[in-house]
């Protein structure tokens, strides 16, 4: 709490302006802390999010590559190598190779011609009418005489490949015209019954190679994945040779060169949050032995979710901090302000109870208890006022010890000080509650006497003269006699201040000293006249 109560300090400065609530520093801090926080937490659970999204499409990725090894196994069986041995247990087999409907190298006894566009001159064109197609002819190849065919496959009225063989007939050559020609038509027979069983075969494999298409494989296998979108297929060059999507083929795929290593980056295509992966591929016996890329694109709307609620919490969490430290702040501020008042407070009234102290101390007379000259006169200008403006009557007593000096003489100041108490104390105790009884200097006293007139002031002054006469003072067990002598005085209408009634009841008094003492004088002018 010590950190927040510094300006209390100057405790009569009520802290303005906002920099000057020094709260600021401390709460800035803890806020700043906590934005930190919030962020740190926010990103490094993002992380495990994006984590957990590579994680999981690594898997895709083996599986898919599972996959594909599986497709292209099966591919590579339902082929025509089986065939092949069938064939070359009889003949001498020079080419063999399987093209499918549009010249594509299926299968072939070369393997580094699997997957190419079969480029034989004129068989392109022949592929245009297929009814050419299903002759024997001979022909030279690499120096070597052959008896070639390409045979048409058929699946009912389609064509959907050719058998493209040619068989080495070199030993041929060496025999007679007549028997070479009878042996060229037996082999021509027995090869093309060869060719329909193979056909025949070839068709039923077909019905099973039909469905073992690269399209139809990446189709199946990416609406069988959750989430995922699209794959792809890239050649080295960034062309897009295979793809889940047919209108993505022959594309350019937006990669830098054949992937190397799985990479997955989170981004938005077309508005919609996607992961899109790049990872090395098996070589596919479809690319020919090139390095080819893996390209997949995941939905990944359920992580942008996911990380936009993260986000959110994290705002959530900074400002409702923000709103805790500026309330606290605010209420600090607030107590300190009220503890500030209530200190003022607190001293105003302190101040105040010292001054009214210091008031009493100044108006009393510390001897005897009664007010002090100062007081007294204070009052009389009041009361005089008051008697004037209401035209009430106001009385007062000068009361004066006979011979004094004499008991301090004889007897010392400390016996004349207890006399003094002691004639204070009865005197005090002869007033009315309205009225102002003080000591008015040495051993004078003066009694004021608001709404009362001369004849009764007159029986207070002689009641108090009494009060005094009647017994001693006693100091240290000795007895000590006092008598007081007393003038009485009344306002009358000619008066303009005050002192005006001091000097009547002062004359009345001097007249009581001088007619013999203890005895009362009430101030008349006929009567009294001031000394000369
Ligand atoms: P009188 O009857 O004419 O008044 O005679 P007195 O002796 O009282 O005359 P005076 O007024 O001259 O003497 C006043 C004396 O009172 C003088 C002074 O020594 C004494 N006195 C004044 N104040 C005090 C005080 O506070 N204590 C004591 N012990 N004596 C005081
Ligand atoms: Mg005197
Ligand atoms: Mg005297």
């Amino acid at each position: 709490m010590k950190l927040f109560t510094r300006f209390n300090k100057n405790r009569d400065s009520r802290p303005t302006g906002f920099l000057r609530r020094y709260n600021i520093l401390p709460f800035s801090a803890m806020v700043l802390i906590l934005a930190g926080l919030s962020a740190h937490n926010y990103f490094s659970q993002k992380n495990v999010l994006l984590k957990q999204l590579e994680t999981d499409n690594i898997n895709l990725v083996h599986s898919f590559h599972a996959a594909l090894t599986r497709f292209e196994t099966t591919r590579k069986t339902v082929n025509l190598q089986v065939l092949v041995k069938n064939i070359s247990l009889e003949l001498e087999i020079f080419e063999f190779r399987y093209l499918d409907r549009n010249g594509i190298i299926i299968n072939s006894v070369f393997q580094d011609e699997i997957g190419r566009t079969f480029d034989r001159p004129g068989f392109r064109e022949s592929l245009r009418q297929p009814g050419e197609l299903g002759n024997f002819y001979t022909d030279n190849r690499d120096m070597t005489p052959v008896l070639a065919i390409s045979y048409p496959v058929y699946a009912g009225n389609e064509l959907v490949g050719i058998i493209d063989l040619a068989i080495d007939i070199s030993d041929l050559n060496y025999m007679e015209e007549s028997l070479r020609n009878a042996a060229l038509r037996h082999m021509q027979r027995d090869v093309r019954n060869l060719l329909k069983a193979i056909a025949g075969s070839v068709t039923t494999s077909l019905a099973v190679y039909e469905t073992l298409d690269y399209f139809d494989f990446l189709k199946n296998f990416t609406t069988t994945s959750n989430n995922l979108k699209q794959i792809s297929i890239v050649a080295p060059d960034g062309t897009i040779e295979l793809s889940s999507d047919f209108l993505l083929v022959n594309s350019t795929a937006n990669i830098d060169g054949p992937a190397r290593v799985f990479q997955g980056k989170f981004m938005y295509e077309r508005g919609q949050p996607v992961y899109r992966i790049t990872a090395p591929l098996p070589n596919l016996s479809h690319g020919g032995g090139h390095e080819h890329t893996l390209l997949m694109v995941i939905n990944a709307s359920e992580y942008a979710a996911n990380n936009h609620s993260l986000l959110m919490t994290a705002i959530a969490t900074t400002l409702a901090g923000i709103l805790f430290a500026v309330l606290i702040a605010y209420s600090i501020y607030q107590v300190n302000i009220q503890s500030a008042k209530q200190e003022r407070e607190r001293l105003e009234k302190e101040v105040e109870a010292r001054t009214e102290e210091i008031k009493q101390l100044s108006n009393t007379d510390p001897l005897t208890g009664l007010s002090s000259r100062r007081y007294l006169e204070e009052q009389m200008g009041v009361e005089f006022k008051r008697a004037v403006r209401y035209n009430h009557s106001l009385s007062m007593l000068m009361i004066d010890l006979d011979h004094f000096k004499k008991i301090n003489d004889t007897l010392g100041h400390l016996a004349g000080d207890k006399v003094l108490s002691e004639v204070g104390r009865r005197l005090g105790k002869a007033v009315r509650e309205t009225d102002f009884i003080g000591r008015y200097g040495g051993e004078e006293f003066v009694v004021i006497l608001p709404e009362t007139h001369t004849s009764d002031a007159a029986l207070i002054a002689e009641k108090m003269r009494e009060l005094i006469a009647e017994r001693p003072v006693f100091f240290e067990g000795r007895p000590i006699n006092v008598t007081v002598s007393i003038g009485v005085a009344e306002l009358n209408s000619g008066m303009t201040n005050y002192e005006e009634v001091f000097q009547c009841a002062d004359r009345a008094l001097y007249i009581s000293k001088e007619n013999g003492r203890n005895q009362i004088t009430c101030f008349n002018a006929g009567t009294a006249q001031p000394p000369s």
